[in-house]
Formats: structure tokens, C-alpha cells, sequence
């Protein structure tokens, strides 16, 4: 694998080279439809459709609820028992409601067909039916496909598989480039480029961009740099392209973020005097909205269920800014080489956790008796209603939690449970 590594400070090994428990069971996670969530609102002229059945009708619409008033651009092509009975309908039916829906909506230039758990068991092979409606389509609209599959991807995998799927189609170029991979908030976004212009790093581009004819050229001289841990499937088809990862911890907390800017800059062979007076305003205000919060925070215990595959960064950001204790770091997967920077930033003998026997790990959370325990919405309320302070894990990834002017945000988001279970006691 290629990547640029980038020293960065620390002042141990951390958790590089610690023992991981590994678990395969029962899991409590959402899948992979779930990411159309946010990833409809970032890329602007895209539609979502989900070839599913109606439960993924239910998860996406009650998961973005609140699109109910505006045109969404995502829906689901429900697969019913005519569909299961034989294939060939199945195609003519998706080809038929992808046919009306780009005649009813001219602002689609972008359309994903999403694989869920029903196309999967029938076998409806959604790559050729994208090939063949783009190929009736273009130049218009470009249709691709990816897998938001329970039995496929957990959660934020559906990011990963979507933004991979993208990688093929993009223009080629070997100029010298930085591209920031991760869907993240347009305001984040936005500060990390005038941060990246005030160091003197460029071009700069992101993937995914903001509408379909707005996405990054990638060649031999392109630097990618992950703004999110779960994208092993898109840096791979990247490097497949000759892209160079540059290793960095990821952008949480304020250390996190300087780590990570620092690493792009130094790839671009920007001078530290000048990394450093860009970055030193940021830093200064991303401390100072950490005070109150270590206040209430530090001491306690945290104990992170696997959810979304942040976990590892921000364990990271608990235990290094906010002085917390990590009683259990859970992740669906670890990928060693991209959270190298991250595990040898963890106190050592952490205990780490990849996959999940989700008996067996409200045991162990049970026997350490955590201050406050984030996990999905399945485990929350069952654990609330047996005295634990808990935070659900997936606003850690509805909301804008990187970089210098959110991360006070993110440790509020964990302050704000523990704050509510003092108000309920007194
Ligand atoms: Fe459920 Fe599978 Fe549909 Fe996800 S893709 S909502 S797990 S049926």
C-alpha cells in the first residue's frame, strides 16, 4: 500500500501493537442505507434509490424525517412478491420507475441505485442495470450502483461503498493535488479549505463534491488524506488509481486536527513556522472551548459500544483532551493501517474490541460500570432503564464534529448526557 508517513508527536507506542478481542455474534448496528442520510444533502444533484423492500423504506424515511417537506432526493423501488417471482420483471420494473423518475425530475445528474438485503437474495444485478440505464441516460444523468446491504455493510460502510463506486468514474490527472476524502458538513469543509489556502497547501478538492460535475481529478500525483476512519474500500480503489495516502490521526478534537493538517502540510513541504501560524488561532479557540467540558468530564468512564467505526479517534479525543477514562473501545472493524496514528495515541492497555457478541459485551459494560456508555438506539433505552447514562452513537455522525470550531460541539455532546442525569438526580 502507498502512503506518505508523516511523523507525528507521541509520547508512547499507545494500543499500536495491543491485543484486540475479537467477537463475531448477534450485532446491534444499522446498515448501510443509512449513510443516504447524509449523503444526499452533500452531493446536491444526486438521487438515492434503494432497490429494497419496505422495512429499508421505513429506516430511510424515519431516519431523514425531515425531508418530508422538501422534494427528497432519495426513495425507494419497492421489490414486492411479483418481483421475487422472476427476474426479468424486476429489471423491467426498476428500468420503468427510473425511467419516470428522471422524466418527473431534471435535476437528477447523478443517480445511485442502492442494493439492499432483498435485491441482494434475489440476485437483481444492479451494476448491469446501472451500466444499461446510464447507457440510455447520458450524457444527462450518470447512473451508478453500490451496496447499503445489512447482510453487505454496517452504518457508515454505506459511505465507503458509494464514495468507492465513484473512483472509476472520475477524470484522470498526475498533477501534484490534495484531495480530502469523507462526505463532511459544507461549513466544515469550508474552513478546512481556508485553513489549507492560509498554509499554502493546493489545489485542494474533495470527494465526495458538492454536485456530480464537481468531483476531484485523481492521477499518480494526487495525496489523499481521510477525513473519515471507514473508508478502506474507497482508499483502496484510490490507490489502485496511483493516489498516496498521507497517514494522519483524523480531525477530532483539536489535536487530532492539528495532527491531521499538519501531516497534508508537510507532505506539501509547507514550512512548520508557517504550519504553525496558520493553525495557531484555531487551536487556541478549540482549547478554550474544551475547558468547561474537561471540567465535568475528566475521571469519568466511557465505554463505546461498536457503531459507526469512529470509536478508535474518539476514544482518542475522550482520553487525550478530556482526561477521560476508556473502559472499552468497540468497533465493527479496525483497520490497523489507517488508524495507526490513532491506536499509538490511546493509553496503553486499552481495552479494544473489534466486531460484536452483543450479550457478552452488555456483560463486560455491566461489569465496569461506566459513567456514560455510547451505543446505537437499540441499546440505549434498555441501558438508561438500567441506571446508565448513555449517548446515542449516531448523532456522532448526523452532526459537525470536526475540526478546531467543533470541537467544544463534540465534547458538549458528551457532556450534555452526564449534565441531564445530575439535573434528573437533584
Ligand atoms: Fe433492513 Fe436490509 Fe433493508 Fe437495511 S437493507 S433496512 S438491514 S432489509
Amino acid at each position: 500500500m502507498n502512503a506518505v508517513s508523516i511523523p507525528i508527536r507521541t509520547e508512547t507506542a499507545g494500543c499500536a501493537d495491543a491485543p484486540v478481542l475479537r467477537e463475531r455474534g448477534q450485532r446491534e448496528v444499522f446498515c448501510g442505507l443509512t449513510g443516504i442520510v447524509w449523503l444526499h444533502r452533500k452531493i446536491q444533484d444526486a438521487f438515492f434509490l434503494v432497490v429494497g423492500s419496505r422495512t429499508c423504506a421505513h429506516l430511510v424515511q424515519s431516519a431523514a424525517g425531515v425531508m418530508i417537506f422538501a422534494e427528497p432526493r432519495f426513495a425507494t423501488a419497492i421489490i414486492d412478491e411479483r418481483d421475487l417471482a422472476g427476474l426479468a420483471d424486476a429489471n423491467a420494473e426498476l428500468d420503468r420507475v427510473v425511467a419516470r423518475l428522471l422524466e418527473r425530475r431534471p435535476d437528477i445528474r447523478l443517480l445511485f441505485l442502492v442494493g439492499s438485503c432483498p435485491s441482494e437474495v434475489i440476485k437483481l444485478d444492479l451494476s448491469r442495470a446501472a451500466s444499461r440505464l446510464s447507457d440510455r441516460f447520458a450524457p444527462h444523468v450518470r447512473v451508478l450502483n453500490y451496496s447499503g446491504s445489512g447482510i453487505e455493510t454496517t452504518f457508515t460502510q454505506g459511505e465507503d461503498a458509494c464514495l468507492a463506486s465513484l473512483v472509476p468514474g472520475l477524470r484522470r490527472d498526475d498533477a501534484p493535488s490534495l484531495v480530502v476524502i469523507g462526505a463532511l458538513a459544507d461549513v466544515v469543509e469550508d474552513q478546512f479549505a481556508r485553513l489549507f489556502a492560509a498554509m499554502g497547501v493546493g489545489p485542494v478538492r474533495f470527494l465526495p463534491g458538492r454536485r456530480a460535475d464537481d468531483m476531484p481529478a485523481v492521477g499518480r500525483g494526487t495525496r489523499y488524506l481521510l477525513a473519515q476512519p471507514f473508508l478502506a474500500d474507497t482508499a483502496k480503489a484510490l490507490e489502485e488509481r496511483g493516489a498516496t495516502r498521507i497517514a494522519a490521526p483524523f480531525p477530532l478534537g483539536e489535536q487530532g486536527t492539528t495532527a491531521w493538517l499538519h501531516a497534508a502540510a508537510r507532505a506539501f513541504g509547507v514550512p512548520t513556522d508557517r504550519i504553525d501560524a496558520a493553525l495557531s488561532p484555531g487551536r487556541a479557540r478549540a482549547q478554550a472551548a474544551l475547558v468547561a467540558h474537561r471540567e465535568l468530564l475528566a475521571g469519568r468512564s466511557v465505554f463505546l459500544f461498536p457503531d459507526s467505526q469512529l470509536e478508535i479517534p474518539l476514544a482518542r479525543f475522550l482520553s487525550r483532551e478530556l482526561g477521560m477514562v476508556l473502559a472499552e473501545v468497540g468497533t465493527p472493524y479496525l483497520h490497523r493501517q489507517h488508524l495507526a496514528e490513532e491506536l499509538a495515541w490511546l493509553p496503553q492497555n486499552t481495552r479494544l474490541s473489534e466486531g460484536q457478541h452483543v450479550e457478552r459485551q452488555l456483560d463486560r459494560c455491566r461489569g465496569a460500570a461506566p459513567d456514560l456508555v455510547v451505543c446505537g438506539l437499540g441499546l440505549a433505552n434498555p441501558l438508561e432503564a438500567e441506571g446508565f447514562t448513555t449517548k446515542w452513537a449516531i448523532e456522532l455522525v448526523f452532526t459537525p464534529i470536526q475540526g478546531y470550531e467543533q470541537a467544544g460541539d463534540l465534547a458538549a455532546l458528551f457532556a450534555r448526557p452526564l449534565r441531564r442525569r445530575a439535573l434528573l438526580a437533584a
